[in-house]
């Protein structure tokens, strides 16, 4: 796209957003909602952004996107965290659900959920993780068996996020008993009204319960859901994840971690922190991690924008983001000292003093080094993928 154009596409969704940002759901009012009325209310957000065609602009127009390129989705994720917009309750369908949909789906599963997807009539939970299948995602034992035009399926699930508010879950299971690793692996479009589903609330020591537990048994899921070729899941799981640790992703986490960044800094100036020389050494590790964060990401954009795909570089970003992520609540409660103790949980978490912000990030950024791929697992593809190294034994 020509840069005045994208000037003018900027302008355009800026005009809008001044015109539609709810201003009582902010992230920090939105937090303070009880779960399901914040639900709600996101669900209508992400709705009124649909029908004016501003969610899921890269996706096709035939399904209510606007075939949008790369360039356009930096600068709406730009201006989105600009105007301060409502978080988009159905990311994981629009980001990692739907693209895969779109790609290997049949006609008739792209016109019952892609459009739906976008407006949040239906959310998506990702059925992926066991408890004894994680990094090693191919060793998963949940089964699905064909009986007539219906699979049959028994198993366990964990950390699904969202399990409990979705209305739909992708889900892996093994469909070949006879093979033991990716092969025979499908991937079924599962209804979470389905007879036999069970959710789980995990509750995080934030306070928060974003994730669970979900236990099928004997649940009939048709023919017709099964995504792809049967036995054939474990590349669209694949697909899944890298749109998971995908680069758009990592734009917004970007902008979040400028945010997060100027709190401290903002925190450290009320509280005169740059007198103490480790703080101050502290505080400035975080700046000059986050500038070089940004030169990274750029760098990686510009990639991508040439060449169309990011590739293992993805996984840098991943680990550099983790780090940071979690290095600016550390300081913050190292500026806090004993007041960063007293911590109201399990209420939900107020994310909108400073102070707030940093206990809650304190107690939740933990998750960045295992959500979406551990930071072993990123430093392993980056040695092997990225740095060409020998698999070690
Ligand atoms: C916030 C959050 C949200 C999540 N949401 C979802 C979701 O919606 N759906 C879903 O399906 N899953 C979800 N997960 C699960 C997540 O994908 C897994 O937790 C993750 O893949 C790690 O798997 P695991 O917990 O089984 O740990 P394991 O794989 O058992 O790993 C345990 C430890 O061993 C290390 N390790 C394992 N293999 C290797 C290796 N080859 N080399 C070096 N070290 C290794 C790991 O780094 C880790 O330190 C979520 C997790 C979190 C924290």
């Amino acid at each position: 796209m020509a840069e005045q154009d994208l000037d003018a596409f900027r302008s355009e969704l800026r005009v809008w957003l001044e015109q539609h940002v709810p201003a009582d759901l902010s992230p920090e009012n939105a937090a303070n909602l009880a779960d399901d009325e914040r639900i709600r209310r996101l669900r209508a957000w992400q709705r009124t952004l649909a029908d004016a065609r501003w969610i899921g602009i890269t996706w096709p127009r035939e399904y209510g996107g606007r075939a949008a390129g790369i360039a356009e989705q930096i600068v709406y994720v730009e201006e989105m965290a600009r105007a301060r917009a409502p978080e988009i309750v159905g990311t994981l369908g629009i980001g990692i659900a739907g693209p895969p949909i779109l790609a290997y789906g049949t006609d008739e599963q792209k016109r019952r959920f892609a459009h739906r997807i976008l407006t949040a009539e239906d959310l998506w939970c990702f059925g992926f993780s066991e408890p004894g299948a994680g990094s090693d995602l191919a060793s998963l034992r949940t089964t699905a068996v064909l009986d007539g035009d219906h699979f049959v399926v028994n198993g366990q699930k964990v950390w699904t996020t969202l399990g409990h508010h979705a209305d739909w879950c992708m889900l892996l299971a093994r469909t070949d008993p006879d093979t033991k690793r990716a092969k025979g692996i499908s991937c079924l479009l599962v209804d979470m009204k389905s007879p036999g589903i069970e959710v789980r609330p995990l509750r995080q020591m934030t306070g928060d319960a974003e994730f669970n537990e979900m236990f099928f048994d004997n649940v009939r899921v048709p023919r017709a859901n099964l995504l792809g070729e049967l036995h054939e899941g474990w590349q669209i799981a694949v697909a899944a994840l890298q749109n998971e640790r995908g680069i758009l992703y990592v734009v917004s986490m970007q902008i979040l971690l400028k945010q997060a960044r100027d709190r401290l800094i903002e925190m450290a100036r009320a509280r005169d922190a740059g007198r103490d020389p480790l703080l101050r050494q502290e505080l400035a590790r975080v700046y000059l991690g986050t500038e070089i964060f940004r030169l990274t990401c750029q760098r990686t954009l510009d990639k991508l924008l040439r060449m169309g795909m990011p590739g293992p570089e993805a996984s840098i970003i991943k680990l550099h983001w983790t780090e940071l992520t979690q290095a600016m609540p550390r300081v913050g409660m190292a500026m806090l000292g004993p007041a960063g103790l007293l911590y109201d949980t399990p209420a939900p978490a107020k994310k909108g003093n400073p102070q707030e912000f940093m206990q809650h990030g304190f107690l939740a950024t933990p998750a960045a080094s295992i959500a979406s791929g551990t930071s072993e697992i990123m430093r392993g593809i980056i040695a092997m993928q990225v740095l060409g190294l020998p698999r070690g034994t």
